[in-house]
């Protein structure tokens, strides 16, 4: 089919390389997809550094987690996709066979995979051969059930980051979080943070409070919202009294910690005290250290820790649809566009914690 430019990781923790390799055969029923953009985050040079427990595609491998794009070649009959159509790719790939598959809990798979990025099990590796090409290339395939239509009112560059902002939902729709909800962001200035906080205000949150360290993002976040949004720079002041005095004395309904592997446990321990009776946490940074609980605590205040992985594709189609009806704002969020040559640039730029409005985007074109 020719050739395509495409980022390829040859070697753990060292740069990616401009390969000219084959467009990719889509396989039985499944489609081609032009890329236009693909999302890179903070996280990606941990993951590409292979020094972690992520178990990386063989190698070398076409990297690139969340791509969007247009498709340009679909099966004939295929009822929900069809050339043409915007779409982002979801790089969540199901094993299809494990109890949680057998289940209909695909999003519990036990070897699930995220496509252009790593296997959570070597088994979930595997997965990565079937679709081995990420979002860093030129073209991908992938099977329709992987797609999300994206509306015109969805810019390329805003479908590269479903995958934070998906996950941020997911926390969000999992703790119940909706209109007269007061929550708190641990980590709100990052990608996750900054995500949570546009779509905690679409889903009619009513308080949303949230701590940090870049004083810069702490103060944008206040504009987005001033009568809605308060924040704090982590440090100035105790958390359970700076909540509790921003919620009636009783704190929040739920904690959304975006803690990413790096961060220290103790500022998080400290912010189960700004639960409220009931409340609810969700770990979705992946905080590697231990963290200490008082099981007491959550006995007697009937609290909730608890994790969320990712998204569905109804999850992202709903998110499609709310930015097109207009309930979903992202425009705070700033595209920072780089040609593909320059994705080892982009790679090092995010490692200066710019902060969450800033939007990395590769563009193949
Ligand atoms: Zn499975």
């Amino acid at each position: 089919m020719g050739k395509m430019r495409a980022a390829r990781l040859h070697e753990p923790g060292k740069p990616f390389q401009i390969d000219a390799i084959e467009i990719p055969e889509p396989r039985p029923g499944d489609v081609l997809v032009k890329v236009k953009t693909c999302g890179i985050i903070p996280n990606m040079n941990a993951i590409v550094s292979g020094k972690y427990w992520h178990h990386l595609p063989p190698l070398p491998a076409v990297i690139g987690l969340d791509a969007a794009g247009v498709v340009v070649g679909a099966p004939k009959g295929c009822p929900n996709v069809g050339e043409g159509d915007r779409v982002y790719v979801n790089p969540f790939l199901n094993c299809g066979q494990c109890y949680y598959c057998g289940s209909g809990t695909a999003m519990l798979c036990s070897d699930a995979a995220l496509r252009g990025y790593f296997g959570f099990t070597p088994r979930g590796a595997k997965l990565l051969e079937d679709y081995p090409i990420g979002g860093l290339s030129e073209y991908l395939t992938a099977s329709p059930h992987h797609l999300v239509k994206l509306p015109a009112e969805v810019s390329f560059e805003q479908g590269a980051r479903f995958g934070y902002l998906g996950t941020s939902f997911a926390a969000l729709r999992r703790a119940g979080a909706g209109t007269g909800s007061w929550i708190a962001i641990h980590g709100i200035t990052g990608t996750l943070g900054v995500g949570a906080v546009l779509l905690s205000m679409a889903m009619g949150v009513t308080r949303i409070l949230g701590w940090g360290r870049n004083r810069d993002v702490l103060g944008q976040l206040r504009t987005i919202a001033p009568n809605r949004i308060d924040t704090l720079a982590l440090g100035d002041e105790p958390l359970k009294d700076w909540v509790r005095k921003r919620t009636d004395g009783v704190g929040v309904d739920v904690l959304i910690d975006c803690t990413g592997r790096g961060g220290p446990a103790a500022p998080v321990a400290e912010a189960i005290d700004c639960l409220k009776r009931g409340g609810v946490m969700v770990n979705i940074g992946a905080l590697a250290e231990p963290l200490a609980l008082n099981p007491t605590q959550f006995m007697t205040g009937a609290l909730q820790y608890r994790g969320s992985n990712w998204f569905t594709n109804a999850e992202a189609a709903l998110m499609a649809e709310m930015v097109r009806v207009g309930a979903l704002d992202l425009s705070p969020l700033k595209p920072r566009v780089y040609p593909l040559e320059q994705v080892n640039r982009a790679l090092a730029d995010i490692t200066e914690r710019p902060g969450g409005f800033q939007n990395f985007v590769v563009t193949p074109e």
